[in-house]
């Protein structure tokens, strides 16, 4: 089986597929033969789909092979959302972007780990095992898609959907250097994607390269009535438009993003991205962000607020794991949910009901909402003078399993330059800029104008043409030590 194709592009194998020179069946053998041979190691995997005929081997994603972050609902295996709440919860209806991955010709391979309930920025949240990074067996794939981002890495899987709350789909792309892309928030219906932080959750897609991005967006993007937020407007064709000349283009630098808490060599590989950008005719401007140092602190309340929420459906009577106890119906709620939860899940309900108590609720969600509205309106001022900001997406490369995980405060800090653009609605991308010097991927984060995602992956696709395709491969499967 040839390396070569399991690091092909979306857009190859689906042209291959459709020409005959490659069958389906064969694309998904070979992929399975690689998740056969690496999933011991990194455990990107919860469940295995079984393998369907794709229904349109004409279509744009003809025989490629997706994996899906399991929170994403599907009908044939469960939606477990790293959750012993959910082990064994089947949705009674599949995602709308899983439907419209399936339409277009996709492949679903199976359902990858997470930080339960997509709380996290590790995987080392998930209730079952923690993923590894394929660059590094020892270190996180970052969270909460961790399973999505590690196994495009590892060419396991040539594209994935991941789900993205303050951060979840970037961040992990980052730290497992590749592609990932948090469309404006409406843009992609989130019908099926199980509720975390309903006003900030947006689903993605994760890949290898921009393009690819590009054209998973325009599969599962576009209105859904089944989705009341979901935006109107037909998407554009971004992958016809994703080729771009970047003279003149006005590309913002937030001081804030370069202060401390970054890593230097993260700082250098970004720094170098957006020196070759300038190269090529962008022009490089500061700008600020003021409100950026209250993100992470509004977004842990916003988030968690709406997170207590959501799940208050996991009751042991509606959905999922029931305790075996006899009591009262309080116990039984008390109990199910006590032992279906994990520590971090548990963290994020308590703080949400406080934050949401009646003599709580003006000091702290009212008043996180209201920093919400001028952290959007920071963006707003920025975007009057650049088209779009750029940063680093995570201020470290990749940490080691256990590093951050008895610290709750010190993983939610890596979350600080992504949270902001869940909050103000607006379009994020992760683009692999190099690799530190032990071998760790950086990403390099482009934010763009609320609807303005064509730009944003045009600046990406820009960034990527002058550096040529990535040729790097993880070094899986590791001899064992
Ligand atoms: N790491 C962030 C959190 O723990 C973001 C998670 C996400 O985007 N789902 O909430």
């Amino acid at each position: 089986m040839s390396r070569d194709l399991l690091y092909r592009s979306a857009r190859q194998i689906a042209a291959d597929v459709r020409t005959g020179k490659i069958s389906a069946a064969e694309v998904a053998r070979a992929f399975l033969d690689r998740i056969e041979a690496t999933d011991g190691q990194l455990k990107a995997f919860i469940t295995l789909s079984p393998i369907a005929e794709p229904p349109n081997p004409a279509g744009p994603l003809a025989g490629v092979p997706v994996v899906l972050k399991d929170n994403l609902c599907t009908r044939d295996v469960p939606t477990t959302c790293g959750s012993k709440i959910l082990r064994d919860y089947r949705a009674p209806y599949e995602a709308t972007v899983v439907t419209r991955l399936r339409a277009a010709g996709a492949t679903i391979l199976g359902k990858t780990n997470l930080d339960e309930f997509a709380m996290g920025s590790s995987t080392e949240n998930s209730a079952f095992f923690t993923t590894r990074n394929p660059w590094d067996l020892d270190r996180v794939p970052g969270g909460s898609s961790g399973g999505s981002a590690a196994a495009v890495a590892a060419g396991q899987a040539c594209a994935a959907l991941g789900s993205d709350t303050g951060g979840s789909i970037r961040q992990p792309a980052a730290l497992c250097g590749v592609v990932g892309f948090k469309p404006t928030y409406g843009r992609v219906s989130r019908y099926g994607l199980v509720a975390f932080g309903s006003s900030l959750d947006q689903i993605g897609p994760i890949t290898r390269d921009v393009a690819d991005a590009a054209l998973l967006l325009q599969v599962i993007g576009g209105p859904d009535p089944l989705d009341s937020t979901s935006l109107p407007d037909p998407p554009p064709d971004y992958l016809n438009q994703i080729e771009r000349d970047i003279r003149g283009l006005r590309i913002g630098l937030p001081k804030e993003y370069f202060g401390e808490g970054l890593d230097s060599e993260v700082r250098a590989r970004v720094m170098e991205a957006l020196k070759l950008l300038e190269s090529r005719g962008a022009t490089l401007t500061d700008v600020e962000l003021p409100l950026t140092p209250y993100a992470i602190a509004t977004y842990y309340i916003v988030a968690p607020s709406e997170a207590s929420s959501n799940l208050a459906r996991y009751d042991g009577v509606h959905y999922g794991h029931r305790t075996e106890a006899s009591g009262s119906l309080i116990d039984l709620y008390a109990r199910s949910r006590a032992e279906g939860f994990g520590p971090e899940v548990r963290r994020r309900i308590i703080l949400g009901t406080f934050a949401l108590s009646s003599d709580r609720i003006d000091a702290y969600y009212h008043r996180a909402q209201r920093v919400r509205r001028l952290i959007a309106r920071d963006f707003e001022r920025a975007f009057r003078l650049v088209d779009v900001i750029a940063g680093p997406t995570s201020p470290t490369a990749a940490f080691r399993i256990g590093e951050k995980a008895a610290d709750p405060l010190s993983m939610y800090l890596c979350d600080v330059y992504t949270v902001s653009a869940n909050l103000a609605g607006i379009p994020g991308l992760s683009v692999p800029c190099g690799f530190t010097s032990s071998d760790l991927p950086v990403g390099l984060q482009i934010l763009g104008r609320a609807l303005d995602d064509l730009t944003v992956l045009q600046v990406g696709r820009a960034y990527e043409r002058e550096t040529g395709p990535m040729t790097r491969r993880p070094p899986l499967p590791a001899p064992s030590s």
